[in-house]
């Protein structure tokens, strides 16, 4: 970890970042960068942008751009650290990192630099996983979501629940080492209701990740409909933009079309599907098979009927495969003369939507009414929600263990027994601190990361 780690951070755009982290990193850049104003970047003030020229490690000129030095421990890493922000070609970019290497710098792994961060106290494990969210957010929520994680939204309520149980326990302990003497009673009481209050925190976090995965990763939905219902162009109205083929010959709509439509605050991931319906053409056939296996796997079903017409065999097989599921009824094409009995979507359906697909009328209610059916009103994305498996899976353990420490409390049983379950919850919750987490562990998070983070 003494080495001097450097990574290529942001490119393909017209600028390119290079970062460099470790005891050799001022001096590394310093000897490929010479500033304009005629002193070392190596005596230049922390954090200000340099101007200068970049050579290449046979010492030609490779750009003129900027440098910058971040002076430990105030860095992201708590190394020293310099940055290249030049232009973003990859020969600039490469020749750049080669001169680095020519100067005892080696290419970093995967996360390094936010691991380093973590080693070095910089940030907790929590915090580290928020920067990897952020960096691969897919809507501003999430993004949101994650910033605020990032900042510590998850790691301090961790951190104080895990400080209180702490100072809990050790004051089991001095009982525990002083059998002798009477155990204050209030004792008993006042940690039956910190143990209380923190289960019942731990198991609301817990239960977040639900709602804080569909944050992060979008909810599958799936539009299902006898062929020529609208389905196609639902997708498209809800894109705004072309994209399935919309024609009027049944079974165009062959193959399975995945899209992300921004609904309210989430991702919406939707398929389009095959038409639903009894076929022989075996690739039809395919498409329908697909579909079906996509329903019955979804979160969310849009099933759209084409109200033009009467229920037919085909919608029969719709209802059928949306029973069960969260699922919203679309009665399509309410512009045209009326056919379809509603009475039969209503036995099935706690909501039917009237819509225009084609006319687009009926179409906002349609999108106020996705978001609830998921579940997601409007919130705010303060990091409450954990987004994390790894985390919720730690916290629904410190839970189990803190509700075993309070039944144990609630029940006079020995100290010890109140103390065995406690430490056990305390030893949850460091592993989402990252304080009590195992180094393979820890290889595993970081390795998710980009190279460059
Ligand atoms: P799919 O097979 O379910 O994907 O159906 P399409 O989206 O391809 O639509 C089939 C036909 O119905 C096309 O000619 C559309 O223009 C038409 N259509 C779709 N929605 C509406 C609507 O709301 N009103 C009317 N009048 N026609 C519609």
């Amino acid at each position: 970890m003494n080495d001097t780690i450097a990574a290529v951070a942001a490119s393909g755009g017209p600028i390119g970042i290079i970062r460099v982290s470790g005891a050799q990193a001022i001096g590394a850049v310093s000897a490929v960068f010479s500033p304009k104003n005629g002193s070392p970047l190596a005596e230049a003030a922390s954090q200000k942008l340099v101007y200068g020229t970049l050579s290449d490690k046979n010492g030609h000129l490779l750009d003129a751009c900027y440098a910058v030095v971040f002076r430990a421990p105030h860095t992201y890493t708590g190394e020293d650290m310099a940055e290249i922000q030049c232009h973003g070609s990859t020969a600039v970019l490469t020749a750049a990192l080669d001169a680095l290497f020519a100067h005892g710098v080696r290419q970093a792994e995967a996360g390094e630099f936010t691991r380093r961060a973590f080693l070095n106290d910089k940030m907790g494990l929590s915090e580290a996983e928020a920067v990897h969210d952020l960096i691969t957010a897919r809507t501003v929520e999430a993004a949101q979501n994650a910033a605020a994680q990032m900042m510590g939204a998850v790691g301090s309520s961790v951190q104080q629940m895990r400080d209180k149980l702490l100072g809990m326990v050790a004051h089991f302990h001095a009982i525990v080492d002083f059998p002798d003497e009477d155990i204050d009673p209030i004792l008993f009481d006042d940690a039956a209701a910190l143990l209380h209050q923190t289960t019942s925190q731990l198991y609301r976090m817990a239960e977040s990740y639900e709602r804080g995965r569909i944050l992060r990763e979008g909810v599958p939905c799936v539009i299902l409909g006898r062929p020529n219902a609208g389905k196609s162009t639902l997708l498209n109205t809800l894109l705004g933009r072309e994209r399935a083929i919309v024609t009027d010959i049944p079974g165009t709509t062959r193959d399975l079309i995945e899209e992300n439509v921004k609904v309210g605050q989430i991702l919406l991931r939707v398929t389009d599907t095959a038409g639903l319906r009894d076929t022989t053409d075996p690739v039809e056939q395919a498409g329908i098979d697909r579909a079906m296996a996509e329903a019955s796997a979804s979160a969310l079903i849009l099933a759209v009927f084409d109200g033009s017409k009467a229920i037919g065999e085909e919608d029969m097989l719709v209802l059928a495969r949306s029973a069960g599921h969260r699922a919203i009824a679309v009665l399509n094409k309410t512009d045209l003369p009326q056919q379809l009995d509603e009475e039969l979507l209503k036995k099935q359906f706690a909501h039917i939507v009237h819509l225009s697909a084609k006319t687009g009328e009926g179409m906002d209610r349609l999108l106020s009414l996705i978001p609830r059916t998921i579940g997601f009103g409007e919130t705010a994305f303060d990091g409450a929600l954990i987004t994390n498996a790894r985390q919720a899976a730690a916290l629904a353990r410190a839970a189990e263990r803190c509700e075993a420490a309070l039944y144990a409390a609630q029940c006079g049983m020995t100290p010890d027994a109140v103390v065995m379950d406690a430490e056990g919850a305390i030893a949850a919750l460091g592993e989402i601190t990252g304080e009590t987490v195992t180094e393979s562990v820890v290889t595993r998070i970081f390795s998710d990361f980009c190279v460059g983070k």
